[in-house]
């Protein structure tokens, strides 16, 4: 050795923040330390990952460089910082024992995906996990759904049942394998096994239960699938009679189901897929993807699939037990989440077998428990960008980051239909999985569970707790009785209530999704939301900013006749804009009249009288007045269907528009002025063109491009009032991809900035984010910290 290369040696400290533990961190530096010739150590502490390393400046700097570029797939890298020590003449590169107490970090990933090795093994009849159902390694696999408490270690997992034999102890003690460190690592030996049992329970003969579950879905029959976050309900999707089966046995009239394929290839030939769509199908999250479909899809799948939609649902496999299944059926498979109707997908086997025994032939069943209920993600893409429209499995508990730091921790509640939590802290907030609708007991156990979980595996402690402003809202009344001390044996003491009006908290949501402050000029469009005023809210638009918001304007207030029902039966809100459009009567001949007539004039007059009625600004009551109207649904049988039926109705191609009037008010009590728009505008050129025999395709085209044209109006109105220049789009109604498009090609073309949401939901499933970044906003405005 020269002098020369003696004096070139360095040794640099290095630190590695982020999701770093439990992914294979430490193996990783190793092998690329020992690679490169670099001797020092690596461990594990609190804080993520510490590695010490010395060698020549060029491998040290080379380190660097390929440490945060080849990081393994499941890592997420916040921050490295590196610093120059002492040189010490070591040899070798060691792991240290890691560095327990302290506060705790995010120690627990996201469920991944069956990687490419894994699969290879999979396949391989010389690998002795050949074939194996539970094959998993650093790389991919079940984490947060067998995560029962931290530290990630297997004795707070539930494969703390199962003892390593000793080949795969071997494998988890070997720095140099890849299934070092892995915590559900096992095999054939000694892990979990897979049962094929009846609707009884009783097992089904036959050597094989992957085999045997095949050939009853090649049979027509209905299969419970145990799977990562809970049960799927399967069917062959090109087998006709088992879809309509599966469909009249979930009592799940109309709702898409998705669709199981076994790659991208499978996933082309039933749908457009463009490069973005790819991405998210074959990421390691593997969320459902809604996808243009192609004609071809018609003959291989059922009609009771997905029924007058103009999109599918695909999804790639994401355990080897779908891998198996897909390759011995050799055919797309329904896949949807095992319940009946609106209830919570099950999760626990005795409750999945008692649950779903009215409508699964078989259970394909293993002995590895569910800790935690997670369904299925599920996005799509926009703007080149994928965008999540309900975040959960393969998503979930991993951090968004936030523009700015929070600086007391906060506990946001939600809303209460797609119901999430969320959890902030620092720079950082850890949105829940998908809750749902906090309307039985047994959601609302998942949401006060879930909330005790992640505050002990985050180790967060809400010092502020943020809420809708619905009183009847259970996250509220939540929220409420943990401020009070109302919970039996929770030891939440003292914490601040901070109540967010629903609309800012989605404009809110929208900012942080966007790492923005505001102000914007916030278009918050969904079904209702409590409004400031106490009535309902729902087309708003609002000049926001993170702390605080005006309303600037909205739809103009129609009633809802009968309240609740008039959700249910859209035809009723076609009713309450026909008495606004026609005070005398609206014309002859209406066909949504004749199909309700036996109870079209007490609704009306229950309108007119206000009985009953509560007044609303909601946009989502406007799309269903004109679905009614012209003919697409009267009842719906899920929330947003009509809205969604209208929009799949609709001709893409038409370029006509209805035009809306807006006018300057000044409500009562607010001391300012607000725009308003008039929807009765809109519906009653529909009725005008219904009456003309336009063909409702025509009809639903002109009422988007008219929506559309809308709100460019009032956003050129509000940004001649304050110079903003940026809108902000939010709420459920923007899950709607026609009027997404327009409003967003449209206000690009008159210089708006826009912002839409990618990384959390535009609907309800975004608001708990939206609330902690308003909580947070305020409390940095409280301690002057702006
Ligand atoms: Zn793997
Ligand atoms: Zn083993």
């Amino acid at each position: 050795m020269t002098d020369d290369v003696v004096r070139d040696r360095v040794r640099a400290a290095v630190r590695v923040e982020g999701v770093v533990q439990g992914v294979g961190f430490r193996p990783f530096v190793y092998s690329l330390a020992t690679s490169l010739g670099l001797s020092g150590l690596v461990g594990n502490d609190v804080d993520g990952v510490f590695a010490e390393v010395e060698g020549s400046g060029e491998a040290v700097a080379k380190f660097l460089v390929r440490l945060e570029h080849e990081a393994p797939p499941l890592a997420r890298i916040e921050a490295v910082t590196t610093r120059a020590i002492g040189v010490t003449g070591t040899v070798g590169f060691v792991i240290v024992p890691s560095v327990p107490g302290g506060q705790r970090r995010t120690l627990v990933s996201a469920d991944s995906a069956t990687c490419a090795d894994c699969l290879r093994e999979l396949t391989d009849p010389a690998d002795r996990r050949y074939q194996y159902p539970f094959i998993n390694c650093t790389n991919c696999g079940p984490r947060f759904t067998i995560v029962r408490d931290v530290p990630y270690d297997r004795p707070l997992t539930t494969m703390s049942g199962f003892t390593m034999c000793a080949r795969c102890a071997a494998e988890y003690r070997d720095p140099a394998d890849r299934r070092f460190h892995a915590q559900p690592v096992c095999c054939p030996d000694c892990g979990p096994r897979l049962s094929l049992v009846d609707a009884a329970g009783a097992p089904v003969p036959g050597a094989d239960p992957i085999a045997a579950a095949a050939e009853l879905l090649r049979s027509g029959r209905v299969l419970a699938v145990k799977g990562l976050g809970g049960y799927h309900l399967v069917v062959d999707a090109g087998h006709a009679a088992a879809s309509a089966a599966l469909r009249a046995r979930k009592h799940r009239e109309d709702k898409p189901f998705a669709v199981l394929v076994a790659d991208l290839e499978a996933a082309r030939q039933l749908c457009e897929v463009d490069d973005v769509a790819a991405q998210s199908l074959a990421s390691a999250r593997r969320p459902i993807v809604l996808l243009p479909r192609l004609p071809a899809a018609d003959r291989l799948i059922a009609g009771a699939v997905a029924p007058g939609n103009r999109h599918l649902g695909l999804m790639l496999p994401y355990t080897p037990v779908h891998h198996l299944l897909l390759a011995a059926t050799a055919r797309p498979l329904v896949a949807t989440s095992g319940n009946v109707s609106d209830e919570p997908i099950a999760f626990r086997d005795a409750d999945a077998l008692d649950r779903l025994a009215g409508i699964a032939d078989a259970f394909l069943l293993h002995d590895r428990g569910i800790h935690i209920r997670t369904d299925d993600s599920v996005v799509r893409t926009f703007g080149g960008r994928e965008s999540v429209l309900r975040r959960s499995r393969g998503y979930v508990p991993e951090p968004i980051r936030l523009g700015r730091p929070v600086p007391r921790p906060i506990l946001a509640c939600g809303a209460e239909l797609k119901n999430t939590f969320c959890l902030a802290k620092a720079e950082y907030a850890v949105v829940s999985h998908h809750i749902g609708d906090l309307e039985n007991a047994e959601t609302l156990r998942s949401f006060t569970d879930g909330i005790a979980h992640f505050r002990r595996l985050f180790d967060i402690e809400p010092r502020l707790v943020a809420h809708d402003l619905h009183p009847d809202y259970l996250s509220t009344k939540y929220a409420v009785d943990l401020a009070n001390g109302d919970l039996a044996g929770d030891d939440l003491a003292d914490v601040e209530l901070v109540g967010v009006q629903h609309h800012h908290a989605h404009v809110a949501s929208c900012l942080a999704d966007n790492e923005a402050d505001g102000p914007v000029i916030g278009v918050a469009f969904d079904g209702t939301g409590y409004g400031a005023d106490g009535t309902i809210w729902g087309g708003e638009f609002l000049i926001a900013d993170l702390i605080s918001f005006e309303r600037a304007g909205c739809l103009e207030p129609v009633s809802m006749p009968g309240g609740a029902a008039a959700i249910r039966q859209p035809w009723r809100m076609a009713a309450a804009y026909l008495a606004v459009c026609y005070p005398d009567g609206p014309p002859a001949g209406l066909a949504v009249r004749g199909r309700n007539e036996q109870y079209w004039t007490a609704v009306t007059a229950m309108a007119a009288r206000g009985i009953n009625a509560p007044l609303t600004s909601s946009a989502g009551r406007l799309f269903d007045a004109v679905a009614a109207l012209v003919g697409v649904r009267d009842v719906i049988n899920y929330e947003g269907q009509a809205a969604i039926e209208l929009e799949q109705l609709a001709d893409v191609h038409e370029r006509g528009s209805y035009p809306v009037t807006v006018t300057s008010q000044a409500p009562p009590g607010t001391g300012g002025t607000e725009l308003r728009v008039a929807g009765s505008d809109l519906v009653q050129a529909a009725a005008e063109d219904l009456a003309a025999g336009v063909p409702a395709a025509v009809i639903a085209a002109r009422f988007h491009n008219g929506v559309a044209g809308a709100i460019v109006t009032v956003c050129g109105r509000l940004r001649e009032q304050t110079g903003l220049t940026v809108v902000a789009l939010s709420g459920g109604v923007f899950q709607n991809l026609l009027l997404t498009s327009q409003v967003v090609a449209r206000l690009t073309d008159q210089g708006f900035g826009v912002l839409v949401h990618s990384r959390v939901p535009c609907n309800d499933g975004g608001i708990s984010l939206g609330q902690a970044a308003v909580a947070g906003a305020r409390d940095r405005l409280a301690r002057g910290i702006y």
